[in-house]
């Protein structure tokens, strides 16, 4: 993760937006800006930011304001339980913490109105606590970064994301490291048309790679994707690799392939080296079964496709007759599948 890190901080140094709460430590400004933020659009948000901060300078003018006040200055913006929760908050803290804003993450967390987002948010800026956030924005780029299919509106996608980002934070600067990967999702990394060309992880970006951006991040309407179980006999000799090109009207049609044994559930890999047709694709032949790479999820936009390798050595020239022979220096003219051009790439073709 080291390297994430250090790309997207030299990234960030440069390109970041100058924005009034960035680089303050207050956690009176910088809850002020996450509150807003929250349902609105930085250029608008501004505004409403200077106006607050104007009207009520520190948590002890907010708590002494009366509810009308905060509304009004809060007119406009929508989503007013936001203010009326920053107001019942900054009471709770002058009542409980003498007016100065809690400094670890629980008593922040346990403030109405402040959920997981804004307290990790406060408590890294802030505190330099080392919390991960995990916005939209840090959805996008994270699912698209390691090509996570992992749904990100379940429980479960919810626990995934947040131990991922935790990973990537760098915990000796954790409030830089969470803006910068938010910054990233808000200039680059954008919903539609992203700007992978100018990103500073897009040699490492699964999505880009894959060219699959689009696919990322999956919402639980596409979780219900057909799943297919897709096993690629790699099979290869001194010289040679055998394919077979592909007729099957649905995925890659006409396109080249290992010789391939699909199932509609998830066999092991000793119930596919015990199928049929693995017997009748190898029967006579003497082979040496050497690798099975793990599993690979490639998703397209109807379909998760589960893919594993069997990397299969021929110990003579003999090989199954119905399969095209292609020369390993031949090998890139041929047109494959994405996952397909990857594993060649990772066997050194
Ligand atoms: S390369 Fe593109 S998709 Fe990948 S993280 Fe960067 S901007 Fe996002």
């Amino acid at each position: 993760m080291d390297e994430y890190r250090k790309a997207l901080t030299v990234w960030y140094n440069h390109s970041k937006r100058e924005l009034p709460w960035r680089d303050s430590h207050d956690p009176y400004n910088i809850w002020v800006s996450e509150v807003i933020l929250q349902q609105t659009r930085v250029r608008q948000g501004l505004e409403y930011y200077h106006n607050f901060l104007k009207k009520f300078p520190n948590v002890r003018i907010l708590a002494e304001a009366k509810e009308e006040e905060v509304l009004k200055v809060w007119q406009g913006l929508g989503y007013y339980s936001r203010a009326r929760n920053m107001h019942h908050a900054a009471k709770t803290i002058l009542a409980q913490y003498e007016g100065e804003f809690p400094e670890d993450y629980i008593s922040i967390r346990n403030l109405k109105g402040i959920g997981d987002y804004t307290a990790a948010a406060i408590a890294s800026i802030a505190f330099s606590l080392p919390y991960a956030v995990v916005d939209g924005n840090v959805f996008r780029v994270l699912s698209r970064l390691f090509g996570i299919p992992t749904t990100i509106d379940s429980s479960a996608g919810k626990k995934e994301f947040y131990s991922i980002a935790q990973m990537m934070l760098d915990t000796s600067r954790p409030g830089e490291s969470n803006q910068a990967l938010m910054e990233l999702g808000a200039i680059l990394c954008l919903p539609d048309q992203p700007s992978c060309l100018n990103c500073p992880l897009m040699k490492k970006c699964y999505a880009f790679a894959n060219q699959s951006v689009s696919e990322f991040p999956v919402r639980s309407k596409q979780a219900k994707q057909k799943g297919r179980y897709l096993n690629y006999l790699y099979l290869y000799n001194e010289e040679h690799i055998f394919l077979e090109k592909r007729e099957d009207k649905d995925i890659w049609r006409n396109m080249y392939q290992f010789p391939l044994i699909e199932t509609s559930d998830p066999f092991s890999a000793e119930e596919v080296a015990n199928s049929d047709a693995w017997i009748t694709l190898l029967a006579n032949l003497n082979f040496t079964l050497e690798i099975i790479s793990p599993e690979i999820i490639h998703l397209l936009s109807h379909q998760r496709l589960h893919i594993r390798f069997f990397t299969i050595r021929l110990n003579d020239a003999k090989h199954p007759d119905h399969l095209l022979v292609a020369g390993k220096a031949e090998i890139s003219r041929y047109p494959v599948p994405k996952p397909i051009e990857n594993f060649l790439i990772q066997m050194g073709h």
